[in-house]
């Protein structure tokens, strides 16, 4: 429990701050801040924190980055969590550039539910948002609807001017493969960079959007998850899509359940706020790890803040992939 009464029972965890693309929201432009390979945590350290969590009452753990694909032992490390007793359910969030391959592994290796980002269906659009090739994002996709994962979501990060057309055709392409599609409203993440306040576009505006096209009805059969979604469906086709007001809605932060891991082993206990806790002492030269973690995600938890700062001119000290989304 954080001062707040909130249970927090979830930790995402990032395996890498590396990308194979580079969302214009996410990293500033010639982002050159990467941590040394030997300061990401091994599988063993990971593992090691996520076996403390449990003895606190974690339960919920997802996998992230940068884009954790990228990691070769990104399958040994999902397995690996996924054997600990106390782990009852893992995610992972991913672009999908590389899940043709390794949906099938993730899937055996006890991954329950996977989000991919998807944020234009036009290639053109796609790529200089992303630096990536959407044929293979959509490869990614239909692999991970094959692969038969409990839950397949699709996220998409809402800019004005860029891909706001994109909020019609996403939603029906999740709903012609029953798929939730989440839209996200952008958060000040990646300062410097050529996406600013002023492509800010906010899930209300969203879901009139949507509205003028076809009516929205509160779901009661949402998907299962953990995430801040708020689900509607749409009466005509059926589709189901989340919004995730992070800026605008006022009651954002009061589920909060989550705890951040950073790839560099930093334990973030806000998004929108810059406190980290450092768990690389206590990692790498403990005696009595097992304590000194749970000590470290302890102190986590009792400085998680109220709420997020985004709305308070708020300057990010790392960007979004170097934290974990
Ligand atoms: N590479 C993976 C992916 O593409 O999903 C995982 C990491 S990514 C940081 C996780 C999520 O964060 C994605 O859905 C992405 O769109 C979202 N995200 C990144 N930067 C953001 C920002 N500035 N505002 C809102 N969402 C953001």
């Amino acid at each position: 429990m954080d001062p707040f009464g909130r249970h927090i029972d979830y930790l995402r965890i990032s395996v890498t701050d590396r990308c194979n693309e580079r969302c214009l929201y996410c990293m500033p432009e010639g982002y050159k801040g990467w941590a040394q390979r030997a300061d990401h945590l091994t599988p063993d350290e990971i593992v090691r924190v996520v076996e403390s969590s449990t003895t606190l009452g974690f339960r919920k753990f997802r996998l992230t980055g940068g884009e954790p694909l990228v990691r070769q032992d990104i399958v040994e490390i999902a397995r690996r969590i996924r054997e600990l007793p106390g782990v009852k359910t893992l995610g992972l969030s991913t672009n999908g550039l590389l899940l043709k391959d390794l949906a099938e592994p993730l899937k055996q290796a006890g991954v329950r539910s996977i989000n991919i980002s998807l944020d234009s269906l036009d290639s053109a659009t796609y790529q200089k948002l992303t630096g990536g090739r959407l044929e293979n994002a959509l490869e990614g996709i239909e692999a991970a609807m094959n692969a038969g994962f409990e839950v397949v979501k699709l996220n998409c990060v809402l800019l004005r001017g860029i891909n706001e057309d994109q909020i019609v055709p996403l939603t029906e392409f999740g709903a012609a493969r029953n798929m939730p599609v989440r839209f996200i409203e952008l958060m000040p993440l990646a300062p410097g960079g050529p996406i600013d306040d002023g492509h800010f576009f906010s899930v209300i505006e969203a879901m009139e959007r949507l509205m003028e096209t076809d009516a929205l009805d509160h779901a009661i059969d949402k998907p299962q998850g953990h995430g801040p979604a708020r689900y509607y469906r749409t009466r005509r086709n059926g589709a189901l899509v989340g919004f995730i007001g992070s800026v605008t809605c006022e009651d954002f932060c009061t589920t909060c359940n989550k705890l951040r891991l950073t790839a560099d082993g930093k334990l973030r206990p806000c998004l929108g706020q810059n406190g980290e806790i450092d768990l690389i002492p206590a990692l790498r030269n403990g005696s009595d790890l097992n304590e000194l973690i749970a000590e470290a995600l302890q102190e986590a938890i009792a400085n998680k803040p109220e709420s997020h700062s985004f709305g308070d001119d708020f300057k990010v000290n790392r960007p979004m992939t170097a934290i974990g989304g």
